[in-house]
């Protein structure tokens, strides 16, 4: 796209990867510089103090809203700082899934990233059912309200977002370009009532079965600024290739 959005690629690994997973991306960045590119890596947060490269930034798959405290299981902001992130994602359809994370708690997630110096990527989409009933813009726009009720213009300044139909995500089914780009544009223009500088300049990523083949033509839409890659985040090539189309 021709406007003036750094293009931004982030790989989503989930709960894949081990120790030689990261090696191997530690050597192929270090062998392959991708320009003009913000690449960020969200491994399991385990493998995070594994990285050695600085050629991409590193994020957390999600964070706690609370502060350093009594919560089992949970990782803090400030705990992903100290181990190097810049990102983290929040509200990713599988946490609002297997989590029953509202588009409220995301709101918080986003906003106490943004307190400890994160940059969150927060993660909107609709289902198969709520797209089929003619429903996505309603629905999207729910979850956009919670943003926009929860994080000041300057917070969400400090954002990047992420759309992914839970419908495209691991299932090998890409939104056609033109459909990402109606659900971009509808994005951007949500935000441009609030604020046209804010919107202007939000990053604007798409993320449900990116691939080398089909990342070029997705990334050339207007509002597309980038992706959000899981399954081809998996492999080295796979994922400097998709960079490289950003
Ligand atoms: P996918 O996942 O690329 O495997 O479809 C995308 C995501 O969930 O971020």
């Amino acid at each position: 796209n021709n406007n003036k959005r750094k293009p931004l690629v982030a790989g989503n690994w989930k709960m894949n990867g081990n120790r030689s997973l990261v090696t191997a991306f530690n050597d192929a960045f270090e062998n392959n510089a991708v320009d003009n590119v913000d690449v960020v890596i969200c491994p399991p947060a385990l493998y995070l103090s594994a990285f050695s490269t600085q050629a991409f930034a590193l994020g957390g798959q999600d964070v706690s809203h609370l502060d350093n405290g009594a919560h089992t299981g949970d990782l803090s902001a400030d705990m992903l700082c100290e181990l190097g992130c810049k990102y983290a994602i929040v509200g990713h359809s599988e946490r609002r899934d297997d989590h029953g994370e509202s588009n409220s708690l995301v709101a918080e997630k986003a906003k106490k990233s943004i307190a400890s110096g994160l940059t969150p990527i927060i993660c909107v989409g609709e289902s198969l059912d709520i797209r089929e009933s003619g429903q996505v813009e309603s629905f999207i726009g729910e979850q956009l309200d919670a943003l926009v009720n929860g994080l000041t213009v300057e917070e969400l300044s400090k954002s990047v977002l992420a759309y992914e139909p839970v419908w495209a995500i691991g299932t090998g089914k890409t939104a056609s370009p033109e459909q990402a780009q109606d659900v971009h544009e509808f994005i951007r223009g949500y935000f441009a009532k609030v604020d046209a500088e804010l919107a202007q300049g939000l990053r604007i990523l798409y993320g449900g079965s990116v691939k080398a083949d089909n990342a070029k033509t997705l990334f050339a839409q207007q509002d597309v600024d980038g992706g959000l890659i899981g399954g081809a985040s998996l492999k080295t090539e796979d994922f400097i290739s998709i960079c490289q189309a950003a």
